[in-house]
């Protein structure tokens, strides 16, 4: 494995960090999770364009341009011969002192990982899977705004924690777990953006209910709208889950993937339904057909 920090390669071993970074100490920095498809990266613009917005937000200057960051990226799946993987791309405050203040953080470092990731077992991509309500609350936008995909993740894992407490031999597809805002509407799952699917139309929370801007959900409403499916983005409830048709999330790491249970109740008939089936089709010849080319083919 050959990983990136601040344009040098360094083997898994090699790969260090100061334990002076405030991304180390405070979890002060930003990143994304990127796929590569068949030998091309999957919408990197957009990624890294998210990267900027969030580091604009946290009043971190990335000490280099947009098109040398994705240059770096795609040299780096190069580097390590991938054609199918994942790829975190880190800006990290940089090393300072003890204190809270990133004054004292002059060079913020930029980290480049790319390898391999299988979030959910193959077989649940057709079964589905089973997600809880978690009692952690999402961030409050006024707080820490989820979307800002900051290092800083504990909001996140807080959640998952109890989604891996509830995990047991009886439950092995509760994989995932809703997080509510603090208002009580649905945000989205620790790691994924939720939709539902009612009488035909398709639903997904807005980004103002506190969410982060998923590329794969822009993606799936891009899909979905040219499949001439009506799309909603508007605050919804539990109650609205439960009652839905058909459930899915999405996410760089969980692609599509179904939900047939939430909270105990089966969505729908219990089974991935038509829109979901229809749309990850859609989704899997998307991810084939597009993305920067990292080979000469
Ligand atoms: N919400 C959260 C909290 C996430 O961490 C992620 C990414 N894993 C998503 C949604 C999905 O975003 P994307 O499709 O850009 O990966």
């Amino acid at each position: 494995m050959r990983i990136y920090i601040d344009g040098q390669y360094y083997s898994k071993e090699d790969a260090k960090v100061s334990v002076f970074d405030h991304g180390f100490l405070y979890g002060d920095g930003v990143f994304e999770g990127i796929r590569a498809y068949n030998g091309r990266v999957f919408r990197l613009k957009q990624h890294v364009d998210r990267l900027y917005e969030s580091a604009a937000a946290i009043h971190l200057s990335i000490p280099t341009s947009r098109p040398d960051l994705c240059r770096s990226v795609v040299e780096t799946v190069r580097a390590n011969e991938i054609r199918d993987g994942y790829i975190r791309l880190i800006v990290s405050r940089g090393p300072g002192d003890l204190g809270l203040d990133p004054r004292q953080c002059p060079t913020p470092s930029i980290i480049i990982i790319a390898g391999k990731i299988q979030l959910y077992p193959k077989e649940c991509y057709d079964s589905g899977i089973e997600i809880l309500t978690c009692a952690t609350r999402r961030n409050r936008p006024d707080a820490l705004n989820p979307a800002i995909k900051s290092l800083n993740y504990l909001n996140n894992i807080l959640a998952k924690i109890e989604v891996s407490t509830a995990h047991s031999e009886k439950k092995p597809r509760l994989l995932e777990g809703l997080m509510l805002n603090a208002d009580g509407k649905v945000a989205e799952c620790t790691g994924d953006n939720i939709f539902y699917v009612t009488g035909g139309g398709l639903h997904t929370p807005p980004p103002s209910d506190g969410i982060l801007r998923g590329v794969t959900r822009q993606a799936v409403l891009e899909l979905a709208r040219e499949a001439g499916i009506p799309v909603v983005e508007q605050s919804c409830t539990q109650l609205d889950l439960y009652a839905a048709e058909e459930c899915f999330l999405t996410g760089t790491g969980a692609e599509m993937i179904p939900v047939v249970q939430i909270d105990d109740r089966p969505i729908g008939d219990g089974q991935p339904g038509p829109v979901t089936q229809q749309l990850r089709a859609r989704f899997a010849a998307l991810v084939a057909a597009e993305g920067v080319r990292v080979y000469a083919e």
